[in-house]
């Protein structure tokens, strides 16, 4: 079968090309899915009880770029969520990232902006050459924070010390000199009201998509031929493992539901010190469903599994880069999405990423 157009993952990477090349260009497009749903990690569902939760972690939407949030608001109305973050360390529940209040919580002060500017100072490692995470979370917090907030989460996270990990695992956290305890800073954020699946199934509600799912790509590739392919499963796996099995962190999700409207003080808490669980989500707190009972998603940092995570070390990075050259080389196959480009992408950089991709590669 020959086909113009060939997406492999109905992801939101794979799900914008669709839309784009199905509504603007006004083609046909076949997508090819091996789960059992559309709209990859960010998939939402209703389980027993009626709760809606995110199958595979908590997702946020949230972004300073205004295009992706139009692009999406075609598809979903919002509710004007902010996300906040507490983080459990010796007995207390402080916020995160790092503010002012973090600071007084944790160490029963009660200082203003400028004491706290000091008081980070004061702890703060000087550290000639920043190289790791480790280096990094010690330039800005010095090693008591560090240890208490920062080492064991990361180790728990990731499997290894924050030492051999590279600057941008922990550099993303922000350390803000005020008392704004939203977790993230960005203009827009908030949650599709209706979920994140209803708002896929509106990006592909259109007759020139065709999708397959529970169908794997590797099983059909030898019967069909199109003119352009765009790739976003993993890059190792369409390579066939040439330079060996690239390494992600994946996480297992366990979900629980309770007889109680609600669980605990934040949509998120950190465990950074305590339980194998690096934390837990109350999906209610993300949704604002109203629903009498309660579910929360524990998850728990492995190494095989579902791949999640890129791993951030420079030996990975160099394993990649005998695929990137491989990539190259190929004159009708777009690698995108954070399995195909080995990168980790917030949702509104992945949408930027297949937007630009659309505009200056297939349109
Ligand atoms: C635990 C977790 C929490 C996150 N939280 C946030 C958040 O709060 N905010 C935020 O902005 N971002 C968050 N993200 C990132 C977000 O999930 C990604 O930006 C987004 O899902 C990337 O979309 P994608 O299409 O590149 O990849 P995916 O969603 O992984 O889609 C790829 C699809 O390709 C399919 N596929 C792979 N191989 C094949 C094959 N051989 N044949 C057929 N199909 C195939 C897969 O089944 C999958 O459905 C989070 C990610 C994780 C893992």
């Amino acid at each position: 079968m020959k086909f113009k157009y060939v997406i492999v993952g109905a992801g939101l990477a794979g799900l914008t090309i669709a839309e784009r090349i199905a509504n603007e260009l006004q083609e046909k497009v076949l997508v090819i899915e091996k789960r059992n749903h559309i709209g990859g990690n960010i998939y939402d569902s209703y389980n027993e009880d009626g709760i809606l939760i995110h199958n595979y972690g908590p997702h946020i939407f949230h972004t300073n770029d205004k295009e992706v949030y139009d692009y999406l608001s075609g598809f979903t109305k919002w509710n004007d969520f902010w996300h906040r973050v507490l983080t459990y360390v010796d007995g207390n529940l402080i916020p995160m990232p790092i503010t002012v209040e973090t600071i007084n919580k944790l160490y029963n002060l009660n200082l203003d902006c400028f004491q706290v500017e000091e008081f980070l100072k004061g702890q703060a490692v000087d550290i000639k050459e920043i190289k790791t995470s480790k280096d990094v979370a010690l330039s800005k917090v010095g090693p008591d924070i560090y240890a208490k907030v920062f080492e064991n989460y990361t180790k728990k996270q990731w499997g290894i010390d924050p030492a051999e990990l590279d600057t941008s695992v922990i550099s993303r956290i922000p350390i803000r000199l005020n008392r704004d305890t939203r977790y993230f800073a960005d203009r827009y954020q908030g949650m599709p009201t209706h979920g994140y699946t209803k708002m896929c199934e509106r990006m592909v509600a259109n007759k020139n998509i065709k999708l397959m799912l529970n169908t794997d790509f590797r099983e059909l590739k030898k019967d069909i031929t199109y003119d352009t392919l765009i790739y976003t499963g993993a890059t190792d796996e369409y390579y066939e493992y040439k330079h060996g099995k690239l390494a992600y962190r994946s996480v297992k999700f366990v979900f629980e539901t309770y007889d109680t409207e609600k669980f605990q003080e934040a949509p998120v808490v950190n465990y950074p010190n305590d339980y194998d669980y690096t934390r837990i989500t109350e999906y209610k707190q993300l949704t604002w469903q109203q629903h009498p009972k309660t579910t929360i998603g524990k998850e728990f940092p492995i190494a095989e599994g579902e791949p999640y995570y890129p791993f951030p070390t420079k030996e990975h990075k160099e394993q990649f880069a005998l695929y990137q050259e491989e990539m190259k080389k190929e004159t009708n196959v777009i690698f995108l999405g954070r399995l195909a480009e080995y990168r980790y992408y917030n949702m509104d950089g992945v949408v930027r990423r297949a937007l630009d991709t659309f505009y200056t590669r297939i349109k």
